[in-house]
């Protein structure tokens, strides 16, 4: 056997599995991760804003709506979406949460559900990066409960009119337009609610200590009229916005990888250079035995992600297999921050180094597109055939 060194990052060598074609995608987004993403995302979480400056080159690499075929989207496949995912929240969840929404949360469903008429109208926009969009579907009283929503619509003639608050919407207050589900007499409807229409208004969420680089806001409907031409006509069940959140889960449990690499690196780097008791803290059997862990359970992740985008790309995925890899990867991402935030001692607290702000942004990333509980919910109701959210 040649004795080839292996990757620390990439144990198993999966970057063998991809094509010709996914590892251009892997390679290109990463090298704007390293150039141009990194050197801004520090301060951005720091200053509590998201950088703006980044949506323009982001959508100049096909990167919004990057599986949607046509519509000026790359129409590339699901495997490709998940490495945008990885690469990108290695440089920050925040940015990561911007493309998630934008891509799998508004144009899946403008696409998947939508009128010739809103697809031509909103997809090739926000493939540019020229229109934003939000996923208002969380409220107040609780989020892992969307079936007990309060926000209604009622149709009014040809219109429809809107009452009721979101909570926790990434980028509502930044959005051109929001995806917006709502029940009605005929069922779960999605509106497209546009930022100027009367009775819409979005509050920004301040003092948020976790995706700081990323903007988020409360929603709220007084009797906001939206025409018939905003409801999108595909469908009118939960199941709209549970088959979007299949989408944006599909791309955390890729995602989280990056960020969970990223501070592997950090905490490889950091243990190598730190010599304490006269030598390098990682050659202490101790500091080794939670390297390899970490490196365990990446691989895992990341051989986890592979099949689930071949899975996606077979048309074959289902709901829980994404849960149960939401749930994996998020929760071996969030220990590998923590404990590389560990592992770098009192440096780990500062946002010279990575690991704190990835672990910052990973409470958010376990708890959003369904929390831990919810994905275990899923699992065990797959295994029993007994729902038992109740
Ligand atoms: C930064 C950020 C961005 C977000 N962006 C969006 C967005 O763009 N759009 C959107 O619609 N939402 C968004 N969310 C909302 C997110 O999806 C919700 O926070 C999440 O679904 C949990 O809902 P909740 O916060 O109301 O918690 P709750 O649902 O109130 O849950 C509270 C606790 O109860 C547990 N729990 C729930 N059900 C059960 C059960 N059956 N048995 C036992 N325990 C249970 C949960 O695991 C949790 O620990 C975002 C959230 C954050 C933090």
């Amino acid at each position: 056997m040649g004795a080839k060194a292996l990757d620390p990052l990439d144990l198993y060598d999966v970057r063998s599995e991809l094509s010709e074609d996914e590892a251009m995608v892997k390679d290109t987004v990463g090298r704007f991760v390293d150039d141009r993403v990194i050197p801004l995302m520090r301060e951005a979480f720091e200053q509590h804003t998201f950088p703006m400056e980044l949506v323009g080159e982001v959508a100049a690499l096909g990167l919004f709506g990057s599986s949607i075929d046509g519509y000026d989207c790359a129409g590339l496949n699901g495997v490709s979406y998940g490495l945008i995912c990885q690469e990108l929240e290695r440089g920050d969840s925040g940015l990561r949460s911007f493309v998630s929404v934008q891509s799998s949360l508004v144009m899946f469903p403008i696409h998947a559900y939508g009128s010739d008429e809103q697809k031509d109208r909103w997809l090739p926009a926000m493939a540019r990066g020229e229109a934003i969009g939000c996923f208002g579907l969380t409220e107040p009283h609780g989020g892992s409960d969307p079936g007990n929503m309060k926000t209604h619509a009622k149709k009014d003639g040809d219109d429809w009119i809107i009452n009721g608050a979101k909570m926790w919407i990434t980028n509502a207050p930044i959005a051109d337009a929001a995806v917006v589900w709502a029940k009605t007499d005929e069922g779960v409807k999605g509106f497209i609610v546009e930022k100027d229409m009367p009775g819409y208004a979005t509050q920004e969420i301040e003092n948020k200590f976790s995706l700081r680089a990323s903007v988020t806001g409360a929603q709220f409907f007084d009797n906001v009229r939206v025409p018939r031409a905003s409801v999108l006509p595909g469908v009118s069940s939960l199941k709209g916005p549970l088959s979007c959140l299949t989408q944006a889960r599909y791309g955390i449990a890729w995602g989280v990888i990056g960020a969970a690499q990223a501070c592997l690196n950090e905490a490889l780097n950091y243990s190598q250079d730190r010599v304490l008791f006269g030598k390098p803290v990682a050659h202490t059997q101790a500091m080794q035995i939670r390297l390899a862990d970490m490196a365990r359970r990446i691989t895992t992740a990341q051989l986890l992600a592979l099949r689930l985008g071949r899975l996606k790309d077979k048309g074959e995925l289902t709901p829980s297999q994404v849960s149960l890899a939401k749930w994996n990867n998020c929760r071996a991402a969030l220990d590998i921050a923590r404990d590389a935030r560990d592992i770098l001692g009192g440096a780990g607290i500062s946002a010279e180094y990575v690991p704190i702000r990835h672990m910052l942004n990973l409470e958010s990333v376990i708890t959003y597109e369904g929390t831990e509980t919810v994905h275990q919910l899923v699992i065990g109701k797959e295994l029993t055939g007994v729902n038992a959210f109740g």
